[in-house]
């Protein structure tokens, strides 16, 4: 089950909000601006002045092997790198706003985190001179390169500590201070911001000496907000307020997701496990959507509706497993829903349990390359993940 959905305990946040959470804490990240069009990207480009980064904001690592993270020397590469970027589909993960950064000089690049490592009942500090590639291929191929330190959540992380932990890593004298720096305002960030994991990579060293952070990975620890108001923007921001509010406002389960499958499925553990069935075949939903035990024709026609706005979506998997609710009475539903909403995506249908069979009677005249039905809740998910991945928009 996504963890969004299961533990509400854990907030991730997008690379540039983690970077206005470390700038709160004094540490030095690149001045940048958020676009969620590529004209909001030339603007801010403009007003930061090139060369900028533009760089994907979704909730997966990996970026820039996957195209989304690029450098544009001028205001035309701005346009095409936004264009290119925004609607890009990264581990199904559909990009829908871009952060536009000053680009930096890179001469090195180091990892940074800390983590609670809970066997040991302490925190966690790994530090490398091997940044810029993913920690768990270091510690595979290099783990002598990863320095670690643990801390007492009582005692903390001391100056001195830190600097032999830096001295221990290998990194050049020019890094020291510059990272010893950043690494205790780090700790204070963790702590203080009540964050269950913060990893930079990579911190960089630039050409002049400064050391400085490129990238940011926060997960906040979601009991915590209400000890911190500012969170709830982090939160509101990454659950696409606008479509919860819609769906709730008509009395729908629902919780937004970062994927492109759009899920209405009719109780809450079948809504969990169609999100869980869509990443296990590798795509990603775009939503957790109970209809509930009464399915009926507004209640489809709306839970189509509010997935239908959401532009993420791609395709969408129906999925109904009657029991109180009778397969013909779900069919029916559908069809009259289809009706009333034009859809803009394909539907890939699963129909189960009570009187599927008249269910699938009322649905057959229907069928048509955007809508379909799958005889398992597989392959249903495996039809909708390869629908959305082939582009499902405009049917
Ligand atoms: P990730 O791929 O999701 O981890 O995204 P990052 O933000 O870490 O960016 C990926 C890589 O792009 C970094 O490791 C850098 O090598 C490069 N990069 C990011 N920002 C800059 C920048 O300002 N200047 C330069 N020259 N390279 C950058
Ligand atoms: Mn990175």
């Amino acid at each position: 089950m996504s963890r969004r959905v299961q533990e509400a305990a854990e907030v991730d946040l997008f690379e540039y909000q983690g970077k206005q959470f470390f700038a709160g804490y004094g540490m030095p990240v690149s001045p940048g601006e958020i676009a969620f069009t590529v004209d909001e990207a030339v603007a801010a480009a403009e007003r930061l002045g090139i060369p900028v980064m533009v760089k994907a904001q979704v909730h997966a690592g990996g970026r820039g092997k996957a195209g989304g993270v690029k450098f544009a020397a001028t205001i035309d590469e701005v346009r095409t790198h936004a264009s290119a970027i925004l609607g890009l589909d990264i581990k199904g993960h559909v990009v829908g706003r871009v952060w536009i950064e000053e680009a930096s000089d890179i001469a090195e690049e180091y990892y940074a985190s800390f983590t609670l490592d809970r066997s040991a009942k302490k925190h966690l500090g790994m530090l490398s001179v091997e940044g810029g590639v993913e920690i768990e291929t270091v510690a595979e191929e290099n783990p002598d390169a990863i320095a670690k330190v643990w801390i007492d959540p009582v005692d903390g992380l001391a100056e001195p500590e830190c600097r032999d932990w830096v001295a221990a890593a290998g990194l050049p004298d020019a890094a020291v201070d510059g990272t010893v720096n950043i690494l205790l305002k780090l700790y204070t960030a963790y702590v203080e911001g009540d964050a269950d994991m913060v990893e930079i990579n990579p911190l960089i060293l630039t050409p002049e000496g400064q050391v400085h952070v490129l990238d940011a990975k926060v997960t906040l620890d979601g009991n915590s907000v209400f000890r911190h108001e500012d969170y709830a923007a982090f939160d509101e921001t990454q659950s696409r307020d606008e479509r919860e509010t819609a769906a709730h406002r008509i009395g729908l389960q629902y919780v937004g997701l970062d994927g492109s499958v759009g899920v209405i499925a009719n109780g809450a553990g079948l809504a969990m496990s169609t999100v869980d069935v869509i990443s296990q075949v590798g795509g990603a939903a775009a939503n957790f959507l109970d209809i509930g035990g009464g399915a009926d024709v507004d209640t489809m026609a709306g839970a189509l509706e509010v997935i239908n706005n959401d532009p993420a979506v791609r395709s969408i998997f129906i999925n109904i497993f009657g029991g109180i609710t009778r397969g013909e009475v779900v069919a029916n539903g559908i069809v009259e829903a289809l009706e009333r909403v034009v859809i803009n995506s394909p539907i890939v249908i699963r129909l189960d349990g009570t009187n599927a069979g008249d269910g699938r009677l009322i649905l057959e005249p229907h069928f048509s390359d955007s809508l379909q039905m799958a005889s398992t809740m597989l392959e249903a998910a495996e039809r909708a993940v390869e629908l959305a991945a082939t582009g499902g928009t405009g049917v």
